[in-house]
């Protein structure tokens, strides 16, 4: 599964964008392209994050999206609050095979050319919200919770008292 952020700016997107990342990496991603600014300081955190806690999505820049939508193989779902109901589609996006799939999410305004090239336009709701909530409900409707990270350094040890890190 890819998943593709549009319209990264440098500086004000910093937080947004990396938690796209995070939440892409949770749920089992392999690969999360950033278009916009080419931000090598935030890249390079989310590759940190992948490195010691278990590797698995490759993240990298990319300056065009029309590339990454025109020349992917599979199905490509555009998460916007203007498309068909996540409720109504969630079956034939979970028909899919994970590896042809790719799910875009916007940023401040997206090109209406995003929306004729995707295959499948998506709301998780109809009223304006965020990205990172879109893209989190939409993968666990469809993968859940990615289990077992591959070479971590170092994993949670689950308690309910003092936080705790172990190496696996
Ligand atoms: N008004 C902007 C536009 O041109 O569509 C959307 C801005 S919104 C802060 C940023 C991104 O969050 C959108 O591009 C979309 O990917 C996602 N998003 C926001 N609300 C959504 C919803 N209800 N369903 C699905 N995705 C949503």
């Amino acid at each position: 599964m890819k998943v593709l952020r549009l319209g990264h700016r440098a500086g004000r997107d910093d937080r947004i964008s990396t938690h796209v990342g995070l939440v892409a990496r949770q749920y089992g991603a392999e690969e999360v392209v950033f278009c916009g600014q080419n931000d090598s300081g935030m890249m390079e955190s989310l590759r940190d994050v992948d490195d010691r806690w278990g590797e698995g999505t490759d993240f990298r820049h990319s300056d065009s999206w029309r590339p990454e939508i025109r020349e992917f193989n599979g199905f490509t779902a555009h998460l916007t609050m203007y498309g068909l109901s996540l409720d109504d589609e969630v079956d034939r996006l979970r028909s899919k095979n994970l590896d042809e799939l790719q799910l875009v999410v916007g940023s401040e305004k997206v090109p209406r050319e995003v929306y004729r090239h995707a295959d499948l336009n998506l709301a998780v709701g109809h009223q304006p919200h965020s990205e990172i909530a879109a893209l989190a409900v939409t993968l666990d409707r469809i993968t859940g919770i990615k289990r077992g990270f591959d070479d971590a350094e170092i994993e949670v040890e689950p308690t309910d008292g003092e936080k705790r890190t172990r190496k696996p």
